[in-house]
């Protein structure tokens, strides 16, 4: 072959490699929240569309009330909950729980683990969650002690954090898809550190604890920050990370709310781990 004719044709297998790889389809849910969805729904979409992987659909319930509200989950291969508000109607959630049944993937981003505190199938999809009345009825507390994960049956309030800080997240399972590659601990932006979340907590894996200080108003237990939990065919990726535009910069969130997203769609990973990254001293905010 002609050398000019072979680097045409190199050049097309390469357009043609990454056109071939489909965009995933994702769809971030919003409207209610005790935090400030509106600032932090275009900075979640753009970190998921800044990847290159996903294309993103906003699904905004009304403001009060959710008559009406039943987006078409089925569409899209990852659902994003950055919603923390009243419960969906009958038929919306039965279309949920039948999506993530089917296969479908869910991401739960901070707050979203505050919603629907009396939906079963929910706690059990989120594994666990805090506030709306949570506590030992809803199951244990997930703690890490002695290196090992420690299911806390004692009684108490679900959910709470204290003062907001930077804080360091340690990996548990350098192999799994969503951390591999990427430091086995890295230091947060400022954000809320929740502790105390309690819940089923069934077929769930936790991916990083962070260190919760009473010193900060913390519970001065490790507390589960990244989890995966298995729900029927579907995958759940859990980040308790995410108070605010602060805690959305840091390059340690975004990277794990990619590569979870990505996992919770598709069961793998091929996204990079990105050359800048945290460390275990220093957080790192995008540009
Ligand atoms: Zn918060």
């Amino acid at each position: 072959m002609r050398p000019l004719l072979s680097l045409a044709v190199a050049l097309l297998v390469a357009a043609t490699s990454v056109a071939d790889e489909p965009k995933l389809k994702a769809l971030l849910v919003d409207g209610q929240n005790n935090h400030n969805w509106k600032a932090t729904t275009p900075l979640l979409k753009k970190c998921l569309e800044d990847c290159g992987r996903f294309t993103v659909e906003v699904a905004t319930s009304p403001e009060k009330g959710t008559a009406g509200f039943r987006p078409k989950f089925a569409d899209f291969g990852v659902v994003v909950l950055n919603y923390n508000g009243e419960e969906w109607p009958a038929e919306t959630k039965a279309d949920f729980l039948a999506f993530v049944r089917g296969g479908g993937g869910v991401v739960v981003v901070h707050a979203a683990d505050n919603a629907f505190a009396k939906w079963p199938e929910y706690n059990e999809l989120i594994g666990v969650g805090g506030w709306g009345g949570r506590t030992e009825k809803d199951g244990p507390y997930l703690r890490q002690r002695d290196g090992k994960v420690f299911r806390d049956e004692s009684a108490g309030r679900g959910g709470s954090h204290g003062k907001q800080h930077e804080f360091v997240l340690e990996h548990t399972d350098p192999e799994h898809p969503i951390t591999k590659g990427l430091p086995a601990s890295w230091k947060h932006t400022q954000d809320e550190l929740y502790d105390r979340l309690r819940g089923p907590a069934k077929n769930l894996t936790v991916l990083a604890f962070a260190q919760s200080d009473k010193a900060t108003g913390g519970s001065g237990e490790k507390e589960p920050m990244l989890m995966v939990i298995d729900y029927g065919k579907g995958r759940v990726f859990h980040t308790t990370l995410g108070h605010d535009v602060k805690s959305i910069a840091c390059v340690g969130f975004q990277t794990t709310l990619q590569r979870g997203s990505e996992w919770a769609a598709t069961g793998k990973v091929t996204l990079p781990v990105p050359k800048a990254f945290p460390t275990a001293d220093k957080s790192l905010a995008a540009e």
